[in-house]
């Protein structure tokens, strides 16, 4: 894995964000969201120009999969992974986890997801969830494609399970866990995703995650339209703004941000199989 993260210059870095080229891949981002509807594209058209050229497009419900399919293939790189989200456990039925085997044949998504357990939602009919992201675990594992993760008030469980199913490769999304639990992750294999919480100074105990784990596991991500960063607080969040939580975790880690982002890059590049980025660099006019 090191050998894949590319050397910093010797030279002093420019601002990642300002590179040429699309540099940084916003890991989890729900751009297909209706919130967006209305200026999607200028919105994705400032991501680029913020260097910010990529971003994964985890599924929320199975009614969602074909606007997600949609839009993905509306803008350039959009890399849909399909799944059903555990906070919308009362949309979700049995034949929504049996569609799934046929888009993830059809449409070959960079993941499965976005699933988990989310115990910290009013009747969060525990049982239904489990079967449901087991479920989906399973199919990661039978289709050979990474898993998108979500847990609230369940991340113990959640990492057993992984344990348990084995043979699986992923994200732990929105990470908020302890140190320990960060460190069970990572010997599963499994990224951690990393987005606007850590730019809120009160979150010391994810702030010393983030400044020491292993940079090979960390992937940066904005959960757009939710979890606004700090300054931005009732906001809805974008993708553009993946910058600054750039620029937040560089400083904690005491890294360059050209680095970072080269590295954090990478990891994205190789866990979701992404294309190559020289393909990316034609680069496209603004609108
Ligand atoms: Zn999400």
């Amino acid at each position: 894995m090191n050998g894949a993260i590319p050397a910093p210059g010797s030279s002093p870095s420019p601002p990642a964000a300002q590179a040429a080229g699309p540099a940084l891949i916003d890991s989890h981002s729900h751009i297909d969201d209706t919130r967006f509807d209305a200026d999607r594209s200028q919105v994705v058209a400032r991501a680029r120009q913020a260097g910010v050229g990529l971003q994964i497009v985890p599924a929320v419900t199975a009614a969602s999969w074909p606007g997600l399919k949609q839009v993905c293939s509306e803008h350039a790189g959009l890399y849909p992974a399909y799944g059903l989200h555990p906070i919308f456990i009362a949309e979700h039925d049995a034949g929504d986890l049996a569609r799934l085997p046929q888009w993830l044949q059809r449409e070959r998504p960079v993941a499965v997801g976005e699933c988990g357990l989310d115990l910290w939602i009013d009747e969060p009919q525990a049982d239904r969830q489990r079967d449901i992201f087991l479920g989906q675990l399973r199919l990661a594992r039978e289709f050979d494609l990474p898993v998108i993760v979500h847990a609230r008030k369940a991340l113990d469980e959640v990492i057993n399970s992984l344990r348990r199913i084995g043979g699986l490769r992923g994200v732990l999304h929105s990470f908020s866990g302890s140190v320990e639990q960060a460190r069970q992750l990572w010997r599963l294999g499994f990224h951690l995703g990393i987005g606007g919480p850590v730019t809120y100074p009160r979150a010391q105990r994810l702030r010393r995650v983030v400044a020491q784990m292993p940079i090979e596991h960390l992937l940066l991500e904005t959960d757009s339209p939710d979890q606004p960063l700090c300054g931005h607080q009732g906001q809805r969040n974008e993708p553009a703004r993946l910058t600054q939580v750039l620029a937040v975790v560089a400083q904690l880690r005491e890294q360059p941000e050209a680095a970072l982002a080269a590295a954090t890059s990478a990891n994205a590049r190789a866990l979701f199989n992404l294309p190559d980025p020289m393909a990316d660099q034609v680069a496209e006019p603004m609108a």
